[in-house]
């Protein structure tokens, strides 16, 4: 089975088990993938079949070893299958592995996020999705109100009301619309371009007494990574309160990653303010399907059993997810952050150097530790608008020279990097000697090749 290298070079008999599993895989489900970005629709090519994973390294079927940014599109906050978490999880899985009854980690997970972050409470759901879909319907609930501001951009999973201008899967796909959900499901989502307060002031003059909650990414990276301009998250809290209206913060994200608060850790924190409600996901399930949704005690009390809203869940609070992502918290301490932290700052250097080096054109954007690189364009990117106004063709040639050099970039020019702490010496100089001649490959890309 492998035919690969392990020094990262990969040929191109090198991905003849990925394109066989991937020729199966197209004929028993659609796009040949269980969630579209997978699918290289954005860059072309096979993607490659993933059998193994160990602090920042992939290892494909053919046996090639990659290093990656992708972290299972953020869980792997501390590489993947930290010895720990794997520990844990496997004394969990002995002592079963779903009650469907009260059980203790997930009090202790909900402690736990409750302890970090400003939210009275919390209830555990198992994806992202479900968090921003019952967070909406609990404001609606709360506010007796139906419309909800979203940004352009802005990707809160695939919630029928939210997926209007939705950023990066959808852009990807180029899907114009969203087909399958009714017009009078998004005749309550007003959506307003991102960081600007002009638009949002108008949305509350013309709606005000109709808006049930604003809901924004805390800091945007499903349209690349476009952090709120000072005071933005500050402003949307004030704005939503001074008219009734709730403030739900998505931290699905960047919650757990930025810093141990989330990025509310780098705003709010600081300014003084807290959302109403937030959204949790990704790292606090430690690669399990674990995510949540909390925040004011008095909303979070009109939840069944304590209140009218329904929300339920045959796998909500599931002991192995919990339990994984327990551990993945505690070990998220100061030191990983630092470490996290550190590995992007490097790496965000690395790639400017080179791609600068090469003569193209572009802009590394982050939010902490979190980044993506807009290329060929020359101004910070403050919105959706012009984060799509990018030559994402370039990042297409410099995505497949990194990947034959075994590195395992985001597939899309619209999806933010992930860096964990266990991105280390090694990777960081397996990084280095791919980007030179990737970032000679954007410089050489043609537009025409889009
Ligand atoms: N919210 C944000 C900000 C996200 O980035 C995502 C997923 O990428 C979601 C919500 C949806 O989470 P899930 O994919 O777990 O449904």
């Amino acid at each position: 089975m492998s035919l690969g290298l392990d020094n990262g070079a990969v040929t191109a008999d090198s991905t003849r088990a990925s394109e066989a599993w991937f020729d199966r895989a197209v004929r028993v489900s659609p796009g040949g993938v269980n969630s579209p970005v997978r699918a290289f629709r954005a860059v072309g090519g096979t993607p490659r079949f993933i059998v193994r994973a160990e602090g920042p390294w992939l290892t494909d079927a053919d046996g090639n070893r990659l290093l990656d940014f992708v972290g299972s599109w953020g869980p792997a906050l501390l590489g993947h299958a930290h010895p720990d978490v794997v520990a844990a999880v496997t004394a969990a899985v002995q002592r079963g592995t779903s009650y469907g009854t009260p059980s203790t980690p997930e009090v202790e997970l909900a402690e736990e996020i409750v302890a970090r972050t400003p939210v009275d409470q919390v209830r555990l759901v198992s994806s992202g999705t479900e968090a921003t879909m019952s967070a909406v319907r609990l404001a609606r609930g709360f506010t007796g109100r139906d419309l909800v501001v979203k940004f352009a951009g802005c990707y809160h999973g695939h919630v029928d009301a939210l997926l209007a201008e939705a950023g990066s899967g959808v852009v990807t796909l180029g899907i114009p619309g969203t087909p399958g959900v009714p017009a009078h499901v998004t005749a309550d989502t007003v959506v307003l371009p991102y960081n600007d307060r002009a638009a949002v002031t108008a949305a509350f003059e013309a709606y005000g007494d109709r808006i049930a909650a604003v809901i924004t990414e805390a800091a945007p990276g499903n349209m690349g990574v476009v952090p709120p301009v000072p005071g933005f998250n500050e402003f949307l809290a004030e704005t939503s309160r001074s008219h009734g209206a709730l403030f739900i913060s998505d931290e699905v994200m960047t919650g757990f990653r930025i810093t141990a608060a989330g990025h509310w850790g780098l705003d709010g924190a600081v300014e003084g303010w807290r959302p109403d409600l937030m959204t949790f996901g990704k790292v606090m399930g430690g690669g399990f399907p674990a995510a949540a949704f909390g925040g004011r005690r008095d909303v979070m009390a009109l939840l069944a059993p304590s209140g009218p809203v329904y929300q339920a869940g045959t796998l909500s609070g599931n002991p192995v997810a919990t339990t994984a992502g327990l551990t993945t918290l505690r070990l998220a301490d100061a030191d990983a952050y630092a470490r996290i932290d550190g590995a992007s700052s490097v790496v965000r250097d690395l790639v400017g150097e080179a791609l600068t080096s090469a003569g193209v054109a572009h802009v590394v954007q982050n939010a902490g530790n979190l980044f993506s690189v807009f290329w060929g364009v020359t101004e910070a990117v403050h919105d959706f608008a012009a984060a799509q106004q990018q030559e994402s063709w370039r990042f297409r040639a410099f995505f497949h020279a990194m990947l034959d050099a075994g590195v395992y970039l985001p597939p899309s020019s619209f999806e933010a990097w992930f860096v964990s702490a266990s991105h280390d010496d090694e990777a960081l100089s397996r990084m280095s000697e791919a980007l030179p001649g990737a970032a000679r490959a954007a410089a050489a890309a043609d537009e025409g090749n889009r």
